[in-house]
């Protein structure tokens, strides 16, 4: 009945509590609710059109992207999982009178965003969830499609017990389901089982967590299944592949996108890459004579840099102690000063300076390292430029934060991955370099059953010799999907939502008592301490014990309890504070507020 916030032409009418016409006005907020709660109605459910979010900030007229991959920030799923508000559903549809018909009413409903989760609330939405599934399994028949083979003397166990068999655990001996394939059988199943998805598990989705385009496209890529290793085997993704990964290096300002790239399994793969490169660069020999035919290597990289940077180093045999960590400033971005300094130290102690690391977003407080002036310094001393912008990189394509990131295009390679903030489904993670030829020539080994020189076509459409996998997934298709469906213009609305969520987060609890930011954000990392009433009274070491306590009591709590997930840190001499990471643009103030009051919630007694 209501209308769905994804249809991009949608806008809900702005909704006001007090003009809203009532449905059902003999309702009443369950007892222990306030009407605010139960997103300011008092009629329920919501009429058609209507958002139970009072500020109205929903009325997208983009499609939101819904994500939680570096985030450590997400409203547990199970509350939102059926829709709805958990707490004002939670009479009606308590377990005890749980029935088809309440879960048919329920499934779609706008949710209740300032509402607390508690434990009930959230078995029954997560219990309705199961029932809901396994009764259309086993009554609209989806197994039914599959072909039995029952002994003769035992029908009747068939008749009986096969059906729940597969979906229940209660596996029959008796009864075999043919497992080879037979088209029309499987055919029927296929059909059935996303007749079954697209009912019950794509609203679940469109309410929450992943950008549609980009589930379509991943479960698209799983039902193809191809592997990326050659032009002939894929053909579409291979050329897509390219087109991908140029339009990215046009936007990072290379001109027409020249260059190369690939696509790695993880941001971290793509740091350890950039390292082998710049080696293979400066080193070509290395890749047969090894190690011991160079010197000593040094990296730079910030000590707020991402732990792959250290962790790949160690897998290159380059050794975490090789990578000299450059002093952070007060805004957490690496210090040219001392950068020239640990590179003269490198050079007095006859090592070599290989490259720098610098970092766009980092991923604890989400500052952007001065890449120009870092470019600099790379040119002064012959250096390798890479810029780790796995997770801020997504701001390039915003008009209005791209300019954090300028500099960028002097990079020598550019990790850029677009599970980050852009949120596409788990993983999709690029390598992007400046040069050509050097993915081939530091990697390639031209494997005589794969890449043979003498095919029918051009062997220079066949990527896979460029990377260290052999088969690999093609994580391209559902970032092109969401790309072509949203266009750059849906990617910039989403990045400009999700830095406007973190810049209202960081004024709602800027003056609000108890919370103290750590540094004013750049990304959408919002960095801060929260202090009980009880502990406000404090000062120095006192303060700093308490806080070192509250993270992970609060933590505990929020998870045990199961209302949100934020995460928690301390950094050098700081103790423990939260981190709220927001990437997912289809979240509300009325949710982002949440976060902040949960926390005073959980911590009221501390
Ligand atoms: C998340 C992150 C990475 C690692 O990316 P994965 O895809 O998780 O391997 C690297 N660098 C930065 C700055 C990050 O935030």
């Amino acid at each position: 009945m209501e209308k769905q916030p994804l249809n991009p032409n949608d806008k809900p009418p702005s909704y006001s509590a007090a003009t809203a016409p009532k449905t059902n006005s003999s309702w009443q907020p369950p007892s222990g609710y306030s009407s605010t709660q139960c997103g300011g109605f008092t009629s329920w459910p919501p009429p058609p059109g209507y958002y139970p979010s009072a500020s109205g900030t929903n009325n997208c007229n983009y499609v939101p992207s819904y994500g939680s991959t570096q985030s450590t920030t997400i409203i547990m799923p199970e509350i939102i999982l059926v829709g709805g508000c958990p707490a004002c559903r939670a009479e009606r549809t308590s377990p005890a009178n749980l029935s088809e018909a309440n879960v048919a009413e329920d499934r779609g409903k706008p949710r209740c965003t300032t509402m607390p989760a508690n434990e009930e609330t959230l078995n029954v939405s997560s219990d309705q969830t199961r029932v809901n599934f396994v009764e259309k399994v086993c009554n609209n028949g989806l197994q039914n499609n599959l072909d039995r083979v029952c002994p003769d003397n035992h029908e009747e166990d068939c008749q009986n017990g096969c059906p729940g068999s597969i979906v229940k655990g209660k596996s029959n001996e008796h009864c075999h389901y043919k497992s080879l394939p037979v088209r029309e059988i499987h055919e029927k199943f296929m059909r059935s089982f996303v007749d079954l998805l697209l009912e019950e598990a794509l609203f679940m989705v469109s309410s929450l967590f992943v950008d549609p385009y980009g589930l379509l496209g991943q479960w698209l890529t799983d039902a193809l299944n191809p592997s990326v290793y050659t032009y002939e085997v894929s053909p579409v993704f291979s050329l897509m592949e390219e087109e991908i990964l140029c339009e990215m290096r046009k936007i990072i300002g290379w001109m027409d996108g020249s260059g190369e790239g690939i696509f790695c399994p993880g941001g971290s793969i793509a740091n350890g890459y950039a390292i082998n490169l710049a080696r293979h660069y400066r080193f070509p020999q290395l890749k047969e004579l090894g190690l011991s035919s160079i010197g000593r290597l040094i990296i730079f990289t910030s000590q707020d840099a991402h732990y792959s940077v250290k962790k790949l180093s160690a897998f290159l045999g380059i050794g975490t102690n090789n990578v000299f960590e450059v002093k952070t400033d007060n805004r957490g971005k690496m210090s040219i000063t001392d950068l020239e300094v640990q590179i003269k130290k490198a050079l007095d102690e006859g090592a070599i300076p290989l490259m720098v690391s610098a970092t766009a977003g980092t991923t604890v407080l989400g500052a952007f390292d001065p890449l120009k002036d870092i470019a600099v310094i790379c040119k002064k001393y012959n250096l390798w430029f890479h810029v780790d912008a796995a997770w801020g990189g997504g701001a390039l394509m915003s008009k209005k934060y791209r300019h954090l990131l300028s500099g960028v295009e002097l990079a020598d390679s550019v990790t850029w991955n677009p599970h980050k903030l852009l949120v596409a489904p788990q993983q999709c993670s690029t390598l992007l370099l400046r040069h050509e030829g050097l993915l081939q020539a530091a990697h390639g080994s031209k494997a005589t059953y794969l890449f043979q020189s003498d095919k029918f076509y051009s062997t220079s459409f066949d990527s896979g010799d460029k990377h260290i996998q052999c088969g690999r997934r093609a994580d391209v298709l559902k970032f092109w999907f969401m790309w072509k469906a949203k266009g750059t213009q849906g990617l910039e609305r989403h990045v400009d939502r999700v830095f406007e969520l973190a810049q209202y987060f960081t004024d709602y609890i800027r003056h609000r008592e108890g919370f103290n930011l750590i540094l004013e954000p750049e990304c959408t990392n919002v960095c801060f301490w929260y202090i009980p009433p009880s502990k406000r009274h404090l000062q120095g070491e006192n303060l700093l014990k308490v806080l070192q306590k509250i993270g992970p009591t609060v933590k505990e709590r929020m998870v045990k309890k199961g209302s949100m997930l934020i995460t928690y840190q301390p950094l050098r001499e700081l103790p423990n504070f939260f981190r709220l990471v927001l990437q997912n643009s289809g979240l509300t103030e009325a949710d982002v507020r949440f976060f902040a009051e949960e926390i005073e919630r959980l911590a009221s007694d501390l």
